[in-house]
């Protein structure tokens, strides 16, 4: 028989959130504590931005970089934050579509990639997928960035450490001394850090640090999916100072040869969302991440989550958290096992992003589990 499928496909495996997703649709009103996404629909306002631009026409390609207007924003806003003077970026297809050219752009086979671990499952499947290493750095059991584990992670191999604060699926935003102290690391040993911020709005306790205001050689990842919840719109932007404008070059060149663009329409709402404040909705997150942390902190071992809409909860006993996850779709409540985001099985992830009354509900089951 000839070989279809290639090798690399075989690296990948359907996600678990995936296949927790289609279990939920078995259950009838299940408690669905499993999905990355917002439970508020897209601003009135910017809905209409994007009917605005189908009916005038905007529905052909925009440049490969991004529509005029949404690229000037986002490369002022960048300017004023890390004090670039000429940043670069690009438009594109979601975060994901991000990663994609990122790694596209710049993993050869046998290339190491610095995880912390646990991380977005994306990360690992695209490294795998390309023929990269990837070097898991274990941040159990505060899930701080491990500064120093990185430092030693580090061999002549690395081409990036990647960094995602608000992390999924911890929740965690790592501090500004935290971050500072990588940046110098990273500067001494010339490595580009690639920054996932697409959680940089839900942050609770103050500001969310980036590691672009203190290290040259970072990749900015940015997107509009969970702060505006534009999940199925597909859109998100990267951006680079001077140092890695190269980086954000071959990116374009790629996606001129692959999404092509991002969806033209929608460019034009993003434009007007960078503008638009969400900040009721951030505080409406704020009350869910209380309302569940004050709900299981008695009953599990947790840290309590500063950003993002996730916490990362260690399942009560010696089973594995798959095991307590198996029981838990059982009694109608949707929970990730950790080893979806992690080499570990001994925690389970909670998407609080669903209404305060399913949070209740939720609650009070996981601990009556427990
Ligand atoms: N990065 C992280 C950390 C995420 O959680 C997600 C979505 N779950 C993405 C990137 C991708 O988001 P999108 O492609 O919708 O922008």
């Amino acid at each position: 028989m000839r070989k279809i499928i290639a090798d690399r496909a075989g690296k990948i495996d359907a996600s678990g959130i995936r296949k927790v997703f289609a279990l939920a649709a078995e259950l009838t009103d299940p408690v669905n504590f499993s999905i990355g996404q917002p439970d508020f629909d897209v601003p009135e306002a910017l809905k209409a931005e994007a009917i605005r631009a189908i009916e005038a026409g905007q529905n052909k390609y925009s440049q490969t970089v991004g529509d005029a207007t949404l690229k000037a924003k986002i490369t002022e806003r960048v300017r004023d934050e890390f004090g670039w003077d000429d940043p670069a970026a690009l438009v594109v297809s979601g975060v994901s579509g991000g990663l994609l050219l990122a790694f596209l752009a710049l993993i050869d086979p046998g290339d190491e990639v610095i995880i912390p671990d646990p991380y977005f499952v994306m990360y690992k499947h695209l490294v795998n997928m390309l023929g990269g290493t990837c070097v898991f750095v274990d941040s159990y059991p505060d899930f701080d960035l491990p500064v120093e584990r990185i430092a030693e992670a580090i061999t002549d191999r690395t081409k990036l450490v990647i960094l995602n604060s608000p992390c999924n699926p911890t929740g965690v935003v790592y501090s500004e001394r935290q971050v500072k102290m990588l940046a110098e690391i990273a500067a001494a040993r010339d490595i580009l850090v690639l920054t996932d911020e697409i959680y940089e709005t839900f942050c609770y306790d103050g500001e969310c640090p980036s590691i672009a205001a203190f290290h040259e050689k970072s990749l900015v990842l940015r997107g509009f999916s969970k702060s505006h919840a534009m999940t199925g719109w597909r859109l998100g932007y990267v951006a680079a100072g001077a140092a890695l404008r190269d980086v954000v070059e071959e990116m374009t060149k790629i996606q001129q040869y692959t999404f092509v663009c991002a969806p033209t329409p929608f460019q034009k709402a993003a434009a007007a969302a960078l503008d638009y404040d969400v900040s009721d909705l951030v505080d409406a997150y704020r009350r869910k991440r209380d309302l569940l942390c004050d709900g299981l902190r008695d009953t599990f071992e947790m840290v309590r989550p500063g950003g993002a809409f996730y916490a990362f909860v260690k399942a009560p006993g010696t089973a594995g958290a798959t095991k307590f996850v198996e029981r838990a779709i059982k009694s109608n409540v949707l929970i990730i096992p950790g080893n979806v985001f992690s080499e570990k099985d001994t925690h389970f992830r909670v998407s609080y992003a669903t209404s305060d009354e399913k949070i209740r509900q939720g609650v009070e089951i996981l601990r009556r589990l427990a």
